[in-house]
Parts: structure tokens; C-alpha cells; sequence
């Protein structure tokens, strides 16, 4: 068993923070002061520059098989790369990059969403939970009706991330109420906010919120159905799977430059005559929070490299996505703890990240539906326990 990372994943990995390092982090006062004055971190303008800057690095489409002007890489690689943009709390990602569903789509649906998403001049946003439906996504009921040569969409979407932002939506919806959602039921569509929907902004104890979207009788054409008709749910479960081991990868490059920080400050920050470092109580959290990210890490390349195998990632992606988000929520508690009221200020990132990542134990599937997953697989026999070394 081999526990390290080949020349190629640490040239690809240092290039990387490299960039974050040099061209991102230095907006981070910027960011901050934005934020507290309630505005954007970063204008779509200003991404798409420092997007347009790591091309030049070659980082572009990391996801984004290589016919397709990506680097197609592995999901190894790309958790790595995902740890080093955790690193930084301004809101970038590196560009090039487009819903994997989409990928799906046919030629002409390419041309029209998959193309210019990836080159960054359309921007989507995928949306199935609804105000009835979020970790029961199977019990979602916006309908679309069959009208002639049309769809007709009629329902509510919530909790939308970039759907604010979004000129189109990728929307999961019930084709048959006869039949099952999971099984027949249920067509994804992509639907331009020009064919009708509107957004309206959710606030959140986050930056950015999402959106709740509303359509009112959407005329959507059968030409734009992604995928088959009845394949809805089956689509949005692997548009959903993705980003589970992509928010634990970047949950722990926030652990790890927050857990930095509390380091620095224990070794500087006196009281009662000697640097608080001194004390067992601020050891033992410095010790804590190690042992937990080093798991967590573990954990996260494992789903990664599972993937990569061409195995059934979702066991192994539901222990990183829940002791991940679990993880950097406890991590970023102790390194407030450590930084004392200082901690608590706007001064810092911390209270910042103390409220983003609260966000990771409840998208994308919350800690409990993640138990649920990794009980029933045991419990119904489709995974051994110890995974691929049992
Ligand atoms: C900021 C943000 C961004 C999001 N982005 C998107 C997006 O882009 N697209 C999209 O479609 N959705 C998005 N979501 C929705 C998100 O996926 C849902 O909020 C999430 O799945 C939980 O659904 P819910 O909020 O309806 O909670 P509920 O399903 O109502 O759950 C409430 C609580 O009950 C628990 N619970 C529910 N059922 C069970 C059970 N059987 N056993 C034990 N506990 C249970 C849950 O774990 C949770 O703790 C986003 C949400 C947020 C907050």
C-alpha cells in the first residue's frame, strides 16, 4: 500500500496552490470588505479574469474530458486541486468546467448549454429540491405536462444555488405521476429563464444565497429534455453524487489554513506570562483537530480513488461527505476557541468559515441522509464492511 502522491499529482497539485497562493489569495482583504459591506466577494467579472489567468497556469475544466478543451482529470487529482481552492475563502473555482449532467446532452443541446457553459458565457444552475421535497427528493411535484410539440412546467424549486445568477436551469420534474419518480416518473429539462421562470434570492447565514424559482406555466420545447424522458431522478442522483466528494476535498483545505492559523496564534499569543501554546487545553484541540482532518483526508481520497477505479463511489463518497463536513465544522469551532474573542470578530476569516460550513453537513444531502445511505448498504448486505479490503 502506497500512501503517496505520484509526480504528476504533485506538480499538478502544487501548480495549483501556486496560483491560489499568488494570483487568489491576495484579494482576501478585498473579499472580506466587501462581504462585510453586503456585497459580492468577487464580480462575475473579476472571476472570470482570475478563470481566464489560470488557463494560462493550464488549469481549465478540470472535470472537462480533454476533446472538450478540459484536462479531464482524475477524481484524485481533482479532490486535490479541490483542497488547495478551500484553501482561500474568496469565492473562485477555476473555470472550464460544466454540470457533469450535462454532458449528457445531445449534439445540438451541446452546442446550446454544454459548449458555452464550459467556455463560461452561459451560466446554469440545477435545481430539484422544492419547498415539499429536499432529502425526499423522490416526493418532488412539480409537473410537466405533454402539450403537443411542449412541455409545460408548473411548480416551485427551492434552495437553488446560483440560480439568481443562472440564464438557465437544468429542472428535474414529474413527466408521469403514475409511475414512480425514481423510476419512469420524472424528465430532466433545460429551461432558459427567457422561456419564463424567475428567480427570487433566499437569504441565508451564508455568502451568496441561493434561489427559490418559480414556474408559472413554462413553455419548455421537447427538444429540450436532457436525456431520456423518464430519466429525471436518475440524472439528478448523478449530479448530486459528484459533489460529494468535492465538499468534503474542500472542507479540508479550509481546515487545513484555518488550523495554520490557530497554530501561529497559540505559538505568538501570550497570556499569564507564556504563549498559550504552553497550555495542554490549546494542545489537545491542535491535536484533536489533526487527527480528525488527517482522517477526513483519508477518507475523501479514498472516495476519490474509488471513483477513479471505475467502482460504485457512493458508499465510500457518503463516509467522506459526512466525517468531512463534520470535520471542518469541528475544526473551525476549535480554531474560533483558540483565537479567543479575536475569533469571533470580522476582523478574521473565522466567523466566516464558522458560517460556510455549516452549510456542508445539510446540502448535497444532509448528515443523515449520508447515515442512511452507509447503514443501508450494510444492512442490506451491497457493501461489506472494510469496503474493497474486506
Ligand atoms: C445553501 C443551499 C444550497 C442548495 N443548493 C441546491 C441546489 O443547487 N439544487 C438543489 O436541488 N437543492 C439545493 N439545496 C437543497 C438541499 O439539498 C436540501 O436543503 C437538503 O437536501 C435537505 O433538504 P430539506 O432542506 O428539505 O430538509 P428536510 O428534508 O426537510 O430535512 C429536515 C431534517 O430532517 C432530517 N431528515 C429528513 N428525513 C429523515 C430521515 N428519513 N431520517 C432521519 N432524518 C431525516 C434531515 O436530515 C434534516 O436534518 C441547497 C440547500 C441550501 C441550504
Amino acid at each position: 500500500m502506497d500512501f503517496s502522491l505520484s509526480d504528476e499529482q504533485r506538480a499538478i497539485r502544487d501548480t495549483a496552490r501556486a496560483f491560489i497562493t499568488r494570483e487568489v489569495m491576495p484579494l482576501e482583504p478585498e473579499v472580506l470588505r466587501r462581504e462585510r459591506a453586503h456585497q459580492p466577494g468577487l464580480t462575475p467579472d473579476e472571476l472570470r479574469e482570475l478563470q481566464l489567468k489560470a488557463k494560462k497556469f493550464g488549469f481549465w475544466g478540470l472535470a472537462t474530458p480533454e476533446e472538450y478543451g478540459g484536462m479531464g482529470l482524475p477524481a484524485l487529482t481533482q479532490s486535490l486541486i479541490w483542497t488547495e481552492i478551500g484553501r482561500t475563502f474568496v469565492p473562485f473555482r477555476f473555470g472550464g468546467d460544466a454540470d457533469n449532467i450535462l454532458f449528457r446532452a445531445n449534439d445540438e443541446q451541446k452546442r446550446e448549454y454544454l459548449i458555452p457553459t464550459i467556455e463560461g458565457e452561459r451560466r446554469s444552475c440545477f435545481a430539484i429540491t422544492e419547498p415539499g421535497a429536499g432529502s425526499d427528493a423522490a416526493n418532488i411535484k412539480m409537473r410537466a405536462r405533454r402539450d403537443g410539440d411542449d412541455w409545460i412546467l408548473t411548480g416551485e424549486k427551492t434552495f437553488i444555488t446560483g440560480g439568481n445568477e443562472a440564464d438557465f436551469a437544468i429542472v428535474v420534474a414529474v413527466t408521469d405521476p403514475d409511475r414512480d419518480v425514481r423510476d419512469g416518473g420524472s424528465t430532466a429539462f433545460l429551461v432558459d429563464r427567457s422561456m419564463g421562470w424567475r428567480s427570487e434570492p433566499i437569504q441565508t447565514m451564508g455568502e451568496g444565497g441561493p434561489a427559490s424559482l418559480v414556474f408559472d406555466d413554462v413553455r419548455v420545447p421537447a427538444r429540450n429534455v436532457l436525456g431520456e424522458v423518464g430519466q429525471g431522478f436518475k440524472l439528478g442522483m448523478e449530479w448530486i453524487i459528484k459533489g460529494r466528494y468535492i465538499i468534503p476535498s474542500n472542507a479540508i483545505g479550509i481546515a487545513e489554513r484555518a488550523l495554520g492559523m490557530a497554530i501561529q496564534h497559540a505559538n505568538t499569543r501570550v497570556t499569564f506570562g507564556a504563549p498559550i501554546a504552553s497550555y495542554q487545553a490549546i494542545q489537545w484541540m491542535i491535536a484533536d483537530a489533526e487527527t480528525e482532518l488527517e482522517a477526513a483526508r483519508w477518507l475523501v481520497l479514498r472516495a476519490a480513488w474509488t471513483a477513479d477505479q471505475g467502482l460504485d463511489p457512493r458508499h465510500a463518497s457518503a463516509m467522506a461527505k459526512l466525517y468531512g463536513a463534520n470535520m471542518v465544522n469541528h475544526v473551525v469551532d476549535k480554531v474560533m476557541q483558540i483565537h479567543g474573542g479575536m475569533g469571533y470578530t470580522r476582523e478574521l476569516p473565522i466567523e466566516r468559515w464558522y458560517r460556510q460550513v455549516r452549510l456542508y453537513r445539510i446540502f448535497e444531502g444532509t448528515d443523515e441522509m449520508q447515515r442512511l445511505i452507509i447503514s443501508r448498504d450494510l444492512l442490506r448486505g451491497y457493501t461489506k464492511i472494510g469496503g474493497h479490503l474486506a
